[in-house]
């Protein structure tokens, strides 16, 4: 007879005390709610994938880290491939990174609102998330941050540029006086970096305590393949290589990630056509009565008031099969959803939901559109 009633007291307290990641991932007319490109890969490259696959040895394990994708995005960034490392998204970057880079029981340092997940992968990594609390403008505390490194320089640094959900981003020379300090590793968060106005790439070379993650969930159209990366000195990549679990990453997502790349033009003319529709999303909404702060991402976070609407707003466009996200639950976020940038029939039918008009029939998207339409 065993003496553990119950298995799950086995789970380290910090980590029982997690709440579980959850989100409705039933199908949705316009989905606006997992900053996602509204648009697949055109079906030509997904034959291609699926006809590479078909050639691949299925019985045989894949390259231990996928050097081949290593070294095309070492191409693509011009970054040593040595420096770069590819993970089933870059969750598994950020999750493998802390762990190595975590003093155990020390501080790690970020900041509120920012990427759900930061905290777990920290209690995780057996570290303390020292996360500081949201400005009132919900901006990316960078002068606050720069004080706690004053004060103690040897925490991590962890940061969302542009973050996730406010959008907000931290430009060049500010993120460089952050490196100039710190005497820990910054975990640069780059997801969205395609659709930002600042390139923090060149700080690479000059700084090899930075790292920074970058995914193909966004840009490239391949959220539904899992695949992410990080560049950085490659001497550190050396070490963060026997940390991250070997063959991580399958046969589909290599190569999903080579055929994404090589239709490296349908991504650049994803992300412009996104960034131009951005302003169009944001007056659009602005005029529906809510706040809209200003983004650098491929979406939008908007405030209503007074703050119990949100809750309201969301139930009435998910009803009307236009699904957005209500982060009203983060830190500083009272009466806060966050909007995915879609297509023009999304626009369309969030208008007309917002306005109380009937959804126009052109806004009925029916599957999802590939990216033919223009700005
Ligand atoms: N970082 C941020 C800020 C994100 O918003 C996301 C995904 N929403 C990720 C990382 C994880 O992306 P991936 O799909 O590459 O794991």
């Amino acid at each position: 007879m065993t003496r553990i009633s119950d298995p799950s007291l086995l789970v380290r307290p910090e980590l029982r005390a997690l709440g579980a990641y959850h989100l409705d991932l039933s199908p949705s007319r316009h989905k606006l709610d997992q900053n996602e490109v509204p648009w697949d890969l055109p079906r030509r490259f997904k034959v291609e994938m699926t006809e590479r696959l078909l050639a691949a040895d299925w019985a045989r394990y894949p390259d231990f880290h996928a050097d081949e994708s290593r070294r095309a995005l070492g191409r693509l960034h011009g970054h040593p491939f040595e420096g770069v490392l590819v993970g089933n998204g870059s969750n598994e970057l950020l999750s493998v990174s802390l762990m190595a880079l975590t003093p155990p029981g020390g501080e790690v340092l970020g900041a509120e609102p920012s990427f759900g997940l930061y905290r777990s992968f920290v209690l995780k990594a057996a570290g303390v998330p020292c996360f500081l609390p949201p400005r009132p403008d919900l901006k990316i505390p960078i002068n606050e941050l720069e004080t706690e490194i004053e004060c103690d320089p040897r925490r991590p640094l962890l940061l969302c540029t542009p973050n996730n959900p406010t959008g907000d981003a931290v430009p060049v020379e500010r993120v460089e006086r952050l490196l100039e300090r710190l005497e820990a590793p910054l975990l640069l968060d780059n997801a969205y970096g395609e659709f930002c106005q600042y390139d923090y790439r060149p700080l690479l070379a000059r700084y090899p305590h930075l790292i920074l993650f970058r995914t193909f969930s966004k840009a490239w159209s391949l959220a539904g393949m899992r695949l992410g990366y990080l560049l950085a000195d490659p001497r550190l990549v050396t070490e963060l290589i026997k940390v991250k679990l070997p063959y991580n990453l399958g046969h589909a997502s290599v190569i999903a990630g080579q055929v994404a790349l090589a239709a490296e033009e349908e991504a650049r003319r994803r992300v412009r056509l996104l960034v131009a529709r951005r302003p169009q999303w944001a007056a659009m909404l602005e005029e529906a009565g809510f706040e809209v702060f200003p983004s650098e991402a491929n979406f939008l976070l908007v405030r209503c008031s007074p703050p119990e609407k949100a809750r309201e707003v969301q139930r009435t466009l998910e009803e009307r099969g236009i699904r957005v996200r209500d982060v009203s639950g983060y830190p500083g976020l009272a009466g806060c959803l966050r909007v995915s940038v879609g297509t023009g029939a999304s626009l369309r039918a969030v208008r007309a939901v917002l306005r109380g008009e009937a959804l126009p029939a052109s806004s009925v998207e029916i599957g999802r559109v590939s990216c033919r339409e223009r700005v």
